[in-house]
């Protein structure tokens, strides 16, 4: 993608015109795409275990790893803060203790990832500055330690582009789509580069429903919704539809309603905003007790306490409750790659 359309992309948003009585601003990553399984359970999570020989701890590992990036209150959040809420957890645990030390595995040192994050995370964590900060620490003690979270990060989105790609829609996103530009303006925000957008948008025919794509390179979800705002709808005529926190924090830094695609029953979600929650909205019913109820479901979903620390926790119990989805995403993604299938009822 050049930079030209880019360029065209953000006048878009910038122009962004009103048409409409209500605007709807979508994420897409997880929320109208089902990318966020296959990619953290197929990529992000084997290539730590392949780089930091973790594989004698897979069942923990994809445990702790999917509640980080998938199933709680930080779902959604950046690769390597992800990595740090992993190793922690991991590393808090008894029995993955007593793992480790029974197959002779040690967690690896957290200290250049801890270093680099802090020195970075109001700039932006990511392989750009990754990159610079190996450069800035060659020949020191971090440096190949360093080096091999680089190479972590690149593995990661190499096997993305390699396997995991062409991902269709959930069920009723047409639907819903359809339903709600009939009387709202619709923007995509996202985190996702625009280019990646832009291609998924059009590949399954859904950016004739949208105005706007505002991707990464356009600024925060917040700032997105405000653009395409530009105070003309009223608060309670602007939804954010969305899968994380941050999707609802960026709803409410415009005082705006929200819709959350429930993670793990996102179909379910998707078809009762097409059936409920869009004449809601639009009647003018969505605020009060109804988005109060579906914000606690969506926060039962997304717990902060993990299921390990629940008292009558059981491993087994736990990893199998998640194994219908690994093996969805391998068969389909990655049939020949390694996973952990547990044993007995
Ligand atoms: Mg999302």
């Amino acid at each position: 993608m050049d930079s030209e359309e880019l360029k065209i992309a953000t006048e878009r948003l910038k122009n962004f015109s009103q048409k409409k009585e209500f605007l709807i601003a979508i994420d897409s990553d997880g929320c109208v795409f089902d990318s966020m399984n296959p990619k953290q359970i197929v990529a992000f999570h084997p290539k730590i275990m392949e780089f930091y020989e973790l594989w004698g701890i897979e069942s923990y590992l994809r445990e702790v790893a999917e509640f980080v990036n998938l199933f709680s209150r930080t779902r959604g959040c950046n690769r390597f803060i992800a990595l740090r809420h992993i190793y922690r957890f991991l590393g808090e645990r008894p029995e993955v203790k007593e793992a480790m030390m029974e197959q002779g595995i040690p967690l690896p040192d957290t200290t250049m990832l801890d270093t680099y994050v802090e020195e970075y995370k109001d700039i932006s964590l990511g392989n750009p500055t990754l990159e610079e900060y190996v450069q800035k620490k060659a020949k020191s003690s971090l440096e190949s330690s360093l080096s091999q979270l680089l190479a972590w990060s690149k593995a990661v989105n190499l096997t993305i582009a390699n396997k995991i790609n062409n991902i269709p829609p959930f069920d009723y996103v047409r639907e819903s789509l359809s339903l709600a530009s009939q009387r709202a303006d619709l923007v995509v925000v996202s985190q996702t580069p625009y280019e990646a957008l832009d291609r998924e948008w059009r590949q399954h025919n859904l950016d004739s429903y949208v105005t706007a794509i505002a991707g990464q390179e356009m600024g925060k979800k917040e700032e997105h919704i405000r653009i395409a705002a530009q105070k003309r709808y009223p608060s309670n005529k602007i939804l954010m539809i969305g899968d994380a926190p941050g999707d609802k924090r960026a709803a409410d830094a415009n005082e705006a309603l929200f819709y959350p695609i429930i993670p793990g029953r996102e179909t379910e979600s998707w078809k009762r905003l097409a059936k409920e929650g869009l004449l809601k909205f639009f009647k003018g019913t969505f605020a009060g007790d109804y988005q109060e109820a579906i914000l606690v479901e969506f926060n039962q979903a997304l717990p902060s306490k993990p299921p390990w620390q629940e008292p009558g926790y059981s491993h087994q119990v736990s990893y199998k409750e998640r194994e219908p989805l690994r093996k969805a995403m391998y068969e389909r993604f990655d049939p020949q790659g390694r996973l952990l299938v547990m044993e007995g009822e």
